[in-house]
């Protein structure tokens, strides 16, 4: 028997006989290794374990803990799925089943039979016993005559369809247990380590995505190999919910949408506009520190603006479509971004390498077009402002710029209670540079400083190749939040484009003309994510210095109503924001009520309070700190109640 040679993740190369199975290279290696393999990668395909390999190549084995791992454990998951769900309906028929980021859903036809709860149930439990039964999930390849014939016999009419659709030659089924698929693969060995099993829900879903065909139902469910990691992403499931920036943000009255105004266009209420100033306040003064100019630009642009910014021929087919003018040949566009305006603003003047590097900072507001299916929550909308601002400096400032906006970032990180954050270096591709304009050497060099900046300042990074946009590498901030999510926030982005198109210039020391490196940056992204993230992140318990309203004034009767009207007065004086809550409501439901809006303070105020001149101090899920007089309560939350300063 030939041999043949396969190259390991570590680039070792073991040779083996033709025919050999990803499991047995796994024994090979380590026992524990073949225990926990799920699929191999061969040649950046996943394949099943039992595949023979026939050529030299190049593999990976995966477990749970790899993305290919998890993909072939939910794939073989919505299998057994499957044949549950045929056990408990037979002559249901079914659509696809693909695995997801997490779980996997399958495409059902279940004619009139009605499918909620309980009906999850009772498959999930047909689940669990067929998964007991180990059966081997056994691959074989078929003709498309015998395909045909098959789910012809089985009455399969989305399967028959799906066939139609491919090659002879290149079709296999999966068979486990009693259970047959038209299926590419790859599985798991076997059923049994499908230990924790729980179906989800069950939506519409028309099938092949076309609203001219029959809507199915879509079920979707999770698996696991250990019951704790199910009931971990249960809860993380159930917190996610409780703390969905939608939900949340209708409770607290932050913001809205009207449907009369516009889809994706966020309406902003009095409390959710408080929050945004305040984050707007924070910046500008950080932004101020940092040496950031402001600027104001109008919501339009003329055609020819993004005509020499590129974005009309990039982008002007698929974005909202120009505004006119009554009477002349005007047009205008939203502005999709306000970069375009910034360098107009640059050229009000001569410049020298003496006034570098200049930077200007705009909560600009932009539009852009989103589909209507794409847009969700503030997370995608299609208004929005950014905290933005282009530096422009000299190639030789780059990397201290980055520096610079590196330490912003962590300070509006830190300010915000984010902890667990890194970032992407983006880079271009080094096998075909021609598509990147810019000198070969400042990119070199550009892409050289943005590591060495992120490694200054302890900043964990991965370089990407080929991720660079045309223009210029990128600096992106991954951020972690308290359910363990990631969110991009926050991006740094040097540009050699624009200042060419707008013919940006500055004089040299020596005394020629150069072009200056523009960089954009905007640590918040923009105000509505990063928003919408945050609420997420804090659960709606902002910072003290943050929260819309900071504190309530509780009377326990009417009687306390003038009193506490004071209270609310002197606190307003010295800049800290509350209400009053005079309603004719027992002090317990007043509470309750605070707690449920997450006011940071609830100041009770009785008889005693009144007459010793003092508050009952009640601090949101923390009880009771005691009272006292409005000065002390001032002076011991008075770190808390300012603007964090760096
Ligand atoms: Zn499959
Ligand atoms: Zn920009």
């Amino acid at each position: 028997m030939s041999s043949i040679k396969i190259t390991l993740p570590d680039g070792s190369v073991k040779e083996f006989s033709k025919g050999i199975k990803g499991i047995e290279i796994a024994h090979s290696i380590s026992e524990g290794l073949a225990r926990n393999a799920l699929s191999i990668e061969v040649n950046g395909e996943i394949w099943d374990l039992s595949r023979p390999i026939n050529q030299d190549s190049s593999i990976k084995i995966f477990t749970w803990n790899d993305k290919g791992g998890k993909y072939a454990f939910w794939h073989s998951s919505a299998h057994l799925f499957a044949e549950a769900l045929e056990a408990v309906y037979p002559g249901v028929k079914f659509g696809i089943g693909p695995p997801i980021e997490n779980g996997f859903y399958y495409d059902v036809d279940l004619g009139d039979i009605p499918f909620g709860d309980e009906e999850l149930v009772a498959v999930e439990k047909k689940m669990v016993e067929f998964a007991k039964q180990n059966n081997a999930f056994v691959r074989s390849d078929v003709s498309k005559k015998e395909a045909i014939e098959y789910f012809t016999s089985k009455g399969d009419p989305y399967k028959l369809e799906l066939i139609e659709g491919l090659q002879d030659g290149s079709i296999t089924f999966y068979k486990q247990g009693n259970f047959v698929d038209l299926c590419r693969g790859p599985h798991i060995p076997t059923t049994a380590p499908i230990k924790a099993i729980k179906l989800l829900s069950v939506a519409g879903a028309y099938w092949r995505g076309d609203e001219k065909n029959k809507m199915l139902k879509r079920i979707y469910g999770i698996t696991f190999p250990k019951q704790k990691e199910l009931e971990e992403y249960l809860f993380l499931l159930e917190e996610a919910k409780k703390r969905d920036h939608r939900k949340l943000g209708k409770e607290l009255e932050l913001f809205a949408f009207s449907e009369k105004v516009g889809m994706g266009l966020p309406l902003w209420l009095p409390k959710g506009t408080v929050l945004r100033e305040r984050l707007e306040q924070f910046m500008r003064r950080a932004q101020v520190k940092a040496g950031y100019e402001p600027v104001v630009t109008p919501h339009i642009g003329s055609k020819q603006l993004y005509v020499t910014s590129g974005h009309y021929e990039k982008y002007g087919k698929d974005s909202f479509q120009p505004i006119k003018t009554p009477d002349e040949n005007e047009e205008f566009f939203l502005k999709p971004m306000n970069c375009p305006h910034h360098c107009e603003i640059y050229k009000t003047k001569p410049r020298s390498y003496k006034d570098l590097p200049i930077r200007y900072a705009e909560f600009g507001t932009v539009y852009r077009y989103e589909q209507s299916g794409e847009l969700h929550g503030l997370t995608r909308v299609r208004g929005f402002t950014q905290d933005d601002a282009h530096i422009f400096c000299t190639p030789d400032q780059v990397k201290g710029e980055f520096v610079k906006v590196i330490d912003l970032v962590f300070f509006v990180f830190k300010s915000l209670g984010f902890e667990n954050y890194t970032a992407q270096v983006s880079l271009r591709d080094p096998a075909d540079k021609t598509k990147y304009i810019g000198e070969d050497a400042l990119w070199d060099r550009a892409e050289r400083e943005i590591q060495e900046a992120a490694d200054e300042r302890g900043l964990k990074t991965v370089a990407v190749k080929g991720e660079a946009a045309f223009y210029g590498p990128k600096l992106d901030f991954m951020v972690k939040d308290a359910l363990g999510r990631s969110w991009q926030l926050g991006t740094i982005q040097v540009d050699y484009q624009l200042p060419q198109r707008f013919e940006l210039e500055y004089v040299g020391a020596d005394n020629q003309k150069h072009c200056p490196v523009m960089i954009h940056r905007a640590p918040f992204g923009s105000l509505e994510r990063f928003v919408a993230v945050l609420i997420e992140h804090c659960a709606g318990n902002f910072p003290l210095w943050l929260a819309p309203e900071q504190f309530s004034v509780l009377p326990i009767s009417e009687k306390f109503n003038d009193y506490a009207q004071r209270v609310v007065d002197t606190l307003r004086e010295s800049d800290i924001r509350g209400f009053l809550d005079d309603r004719d409501e027992k002090i317990g439901r007043k509470i309750r009520d605070s707690e449920m809006k997450k006011v940071p303070f609830m100041l009770i105020v009785g008889e005693k309070e009144v007459s010793e001149g003092k508050v009952s101090v009640r601090k949101h899920g923390e009880g009771d700190k005691g009272s006292m007089d409005l000065n002390e309560f001032v002076t011991t939350f008075s770190k808390e109640f300012s603007l964090p300063s760096s």
